[in-house]
């Protein structure tokens, strides 16, 4: 059978080619940036004065001249002024141009004033300080921000301030979201003896919601010719369909076979690890996609995620195979990876990848622990409130002892 990271390469090596929209600035906050910013003039643009204070010519001080006459105020935000006389000096306050024939700040806590003269306090006094020289930081025509940015706090206030109104950034993919199970009622519904609420689509659309992909939800009964027609409709309205429930060795379990008969090529169906064995994953290629004119959908890659029902098998396959593949189809690079130790030790028979449930505190000597968490079945799905991650757990090993770091996987969004 597959292993976790053979399965892992697959599903991104049929990542998505998402296209390129325009959005306003203020539309772009957590998009993926496609094309780069460049500094439209220095960074600063001018000689930018960074303390209130008085400006004068360095040459005075260092010929012992420690009192300065005001000849006037340079602001913010005015034109640039002149120091004319010798030996007098302008008083200057931040985000001012320096002023011609000046080239030193002195801070206002550092001189006495009276009678319009300044009387400078200190001894330590250094050529052009406080002074933030244009161009220090960037140059005109440098790039500010490179295309696979996800457009944060920081990138949107740069791209503010070289006047982009609005940012070239990757479409969202539309996404469907489907729980299938005759067993399965609506949030709404007060469930019979034998039935349960969904609520698989729920949390895959709270942890999409994080990466700022809006998915549409749906359900399907166990029943074959209905799951195809539905399929079909949805996989034409749709770049990614991710599924929950029906990809087990169960008699009601359609969904491979339904793919298949759909076209969807299967890439992978079951991996070695628990939970989420079941997973299933294909891709199919839309020709009527390449007639769509309003968007030009490099490839037009449609994907399938057959995620196995139980809410904590779903979790899993979310976190460590869906989400990261929804990240690098727009645009961005792969996660860091994030390791934790063990904070007890940990003892998993079966020679497959276990993903145990942790708790993750962080300690004040830098360490990141995982706490493993008591009834980790796949369907004891309560337990979740408590986990922030999965810990991936290698399968050539059955015991793992305290202190021991391994990979983990957020299931915090
Ligand atoms: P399946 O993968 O269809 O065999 O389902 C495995 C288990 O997960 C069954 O107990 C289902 O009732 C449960 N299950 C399936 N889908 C959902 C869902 N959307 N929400 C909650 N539980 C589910
Ligand atoms: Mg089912």
């Amino acid at each position: 059978m597959l292993t976790v990271t053979d399965a892992f390469a697959l599903t991104q090596q049929h990542r998505l080619h998402l296209p390129t929209e325009t959005v306003s600035l203020a539309d772009a906050a957590g998009r993926v940036l496609r094309e780069g910013v460049r500094a439209d003039r220095d960074f600063p643009p001018f000689n930018r004065v960074a303390m209130d204070g008085i400006a004068i010519r360095f040459a005075d001080y260092s010929a012992g001249q420690r009192t300065f006459r005001i000849e006037g105020t340079q602001l913010a935000g005015q034109p640039q002024q002149t120091r004319n006389d010798d030996n007098a000096c302008l008083e200057i306050m931040t985000g001012a141009m320096l002023p011609m024939g000046a080239d030193t700040i002195i801070r206002y806590e550092d001189v006495s004033i009276t009678d319009s003269q300044a009387t400078i306090t200190i001894e330590d006094v250094q050529l052009g300080q406080h002074v933030h020289p244009q161009a220090t930081d960037r140059q005109a025509g440098d790039e500010l921000l490179a295309a696979g940015l996800w457009l944060g706090p920081s990138e949107l206030a740069v791209a503010a301030s070289v006047g982009q109104t609005s940012l070239t950034v990757t479409a969202l993919p539309r996404v469907a979201l489907i729980s299938t199970g005759d067993e399965l009622v609506d949030v709404a519904d007060t469930p019979l003896p034998y039935q349960i609420r969904r609520s698989n689509t729920y949390m895959l659309r709270t942890a999409l919601a994080t990466m700022g992909i809006a998915a549409t939800l749906h359900h399907i009964i166990d029943d074959e010719a209905v799951l195809k027609t539905q399929l079909v409709a949805l996989l034409a309205d749709n770049d990614v369909l991710i599924l929950s429930g029906g990809v087990s060795a169960g008699k009601a379990d359609f969904v491979p076979s339904v793919l298949a008969q759909l076209g969807v090529q299967q890439h992978f169906h079951k991996i070695d690890q628990r939970p989420g064995k079941p997973l299933w994953f294909g891709t199919k290629v839309d020709q009527n996609e390449l007639t769509r004119s309003e968007l030009t959908r490099d490839g037009q890659t449609k994907a399938v995620f057959g995620l196995p029902g139980n809410p904590v098998s779903t979790i899993l396959c979310a976190c460590r195979y869906v989400f990261p593949y929804m990240r690098t189809s727009l645009g961005l690079p792969p996660a860091p990876a994030r390791y934790a130790q063990l904070a007890a030790p940990v003892v998993f028979k079966p020679a497959v990848t276990y993903f145990l449930p942790v708790h993750l505190t962080s300690e004040p000597d830098g360490r990141m622990l995982a706490h493993p968490l008591p009834g980790s079945g796949s369907a004891d799905f309560a337990n979740l409130l408590a986990a922030d991650a999965f810990m991936e757990l290698p399968p050539e090993r059955q015991q793992f002892s305290t202190g021991e770091a391994f990979q983990v996987w957020s299931t915090r969004g």
